[in-house]
């Protein structure tokens, strides 16, 4: 088998294309608006459909939307190779966070069915619905997770951040049915599926600063938030309090932050992998010139692959609160808690990956997953699965995220070759 792995080129022209149309028909005139579970997502999912059709894959959505592209294998029983990830974005982000995954499949897959390469077993690529959950839906992979028969009933009630309307209803407004998720029913299983890939860019400077083109990621991490933090103090004038009567929430939620902060480099210190963010820290619109604070809210996020790096933030929030209270006279609302667990990445497909670049001489590295991602989901639902980072610059979530086309081919050529050897 090995002896015609050279001739297995992914189409890389076929990719560069549909990031070249995708960008075209989602350009918001700052960056790249592709709404989950809207038009943008459904723009999207359009577009690469036709393009898997014009290659001969089988093309099926799931009942939640999730859509499926089939390289047929001679074995249609034995378990598929699943790769894939999201085609929606954040609010003017980038066009590669997410698509990059997509494409790369298809890439690798199109080359495959050029050269006439047949698998045993179905390769499937798969464009997730609505990952960048974070941006438009307050829970994390819906999409994957309603395929994987893991999103609860109540998650689909959860309200989409510009319209106020369900996740459910937007389901239903695409064509989908949200009561498939809310049964329970499960599409991709540990007994249908041998592996799940996501390529993705690794939204990070890391790549670009050791120039090196590719990474496996060992895990992703997991993460508690708080998204609706509150401080109430007391609003005073600033001139006629002094201070031991004063109930400054501003000042009391500066304090902890500074805190956390000083926890975090503390750990961090000890050996412990974690990002400690204050995502916004503000007083409300009664604040002014000549007044004291008396409110401030504020959103959290800790996310680590360890969470216990995680928990011991949290630890000295529950100590640091009452203690900011009783000296400062304010109270903390901290408001509902959400997050998602940490997952650690498959080691026999992290060790296939490493083959499959060695054997083309494409340099690679090994690094845990800063953002979380949708095969953190297939891994929690006991699917092995694995990620490969391609380089990019500017981070992600901004109309400035870049990638070079040819460490995009290069991620491609690794991708090709895993799924000759792991589907050959
Ligand atoms: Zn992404």
């Amino acid at each position: 088998m090995s002896s015609i792995l050279p001739n297995l080129l992914p189409d890389l022209e076929l990719a560069n294309r549909l990031f070249d149309d995708l960008r075209a028909r989602s350009f918001d005139g700052v960056g790249i608006t592709r709404e989950a579970y809207g038009p943008g997502e459904r723009m999207a999912h359009a577009l690469v459909k036709e393009a898997a059709e014009a290659v001969g894959l089988e093309c099926n959505p799931d009942p939640v939307g999730n859509l499926y592209m089939t390289l047929p294998g001679k074995n249609r029983q034995a378990k598929k190779v699943l790769l894939g990830s999201h085609l929606d974005s954040v609010p003017q982000g980038g066009n590669f966070d997410g698509a990059v995954g997509v494409l790369a499949g298809l890439a690798a897959v199109a080359g495959l069915k050029r050269a006439g390469f047949v698998p045993e077993r179905d390769i499937t690529i798969i464009a997730t619905r609505a990952e960048e959950a974070g941006a438009w839906f307050p829970t994390s992979y819906p999409g994957s997770r309603g395929a994987l028969g893991r999103l609860k009933a109540e998650e689909l009630e959860v309200k989409r951040q510009d319209s106020g309307r369900s996740l459910a209803d937007h389901m239903k407004e695409e064509g989908f049915d949200p009561s498939f998720a809310a049964r329970g029913e499960v599409v991709v299983s540990p007994e249908n599926t041998a592996a799940f890939l996501e390529v993705h860019i690794e939204q990070g400077p890391v790549l670009d600063a050791e120039e090196i083109p590719v990474a496996i990621v060992t895990g992703i991490p997991g993460s508690r938030r708080l998204r609706q933090g509150r401080v109430l103090g007391e609003y005073n004038h600033s001139g006629g309090t002094p201070r031991k009567y004063r109930k400054d929430a501003a000042i009391a939620l500066a304090e902890l932050a500074v805190r956390l902060d000083d926890r975090w480099a503390a750990l961090e210190m000890q050996g412990h992998k974690l990002v400690v963010t204050f995502c916004t820290l503000a007083t409300t619109a009664e604040a002014g010139f000549t007044k004291i604070p008396g409110e401030a809210t504020f959103m959290l996020d800790v996310r680590s692959v360890n969470p216990a790096s995680v928990d011991a933030i949290f630890d000295e929030l529950a100590k640091a609160v009452p203690e900011i209270e009783a000296r400062r006279g304010v109270k903390f609302d901290l408001g509902p808690e959400t997050g998602s667990k940490s997952a650690p990445m498959d080691a026999e497909i992290q060790a296939g990956l490493a083959r499959s670049a060695e054997a083309l001489a494409i340099p690679h590295l090994s690094m845990a997953s800063g953002g979380g991602h949708d095969a953190a989901a297939f891994a929690a639902a006991g699917i092995p699965s694995a990620m490969l980072f391609v380089r990019n610059q500017h981070g992600s979530h901004n109309p400035h995220e870049a990638m070079r086309p040819e460490d995009f081919g290069e991620a491609c050529r690794v991708v090709t070759h895993w799924l000759a050897e792991i589907a050959g």
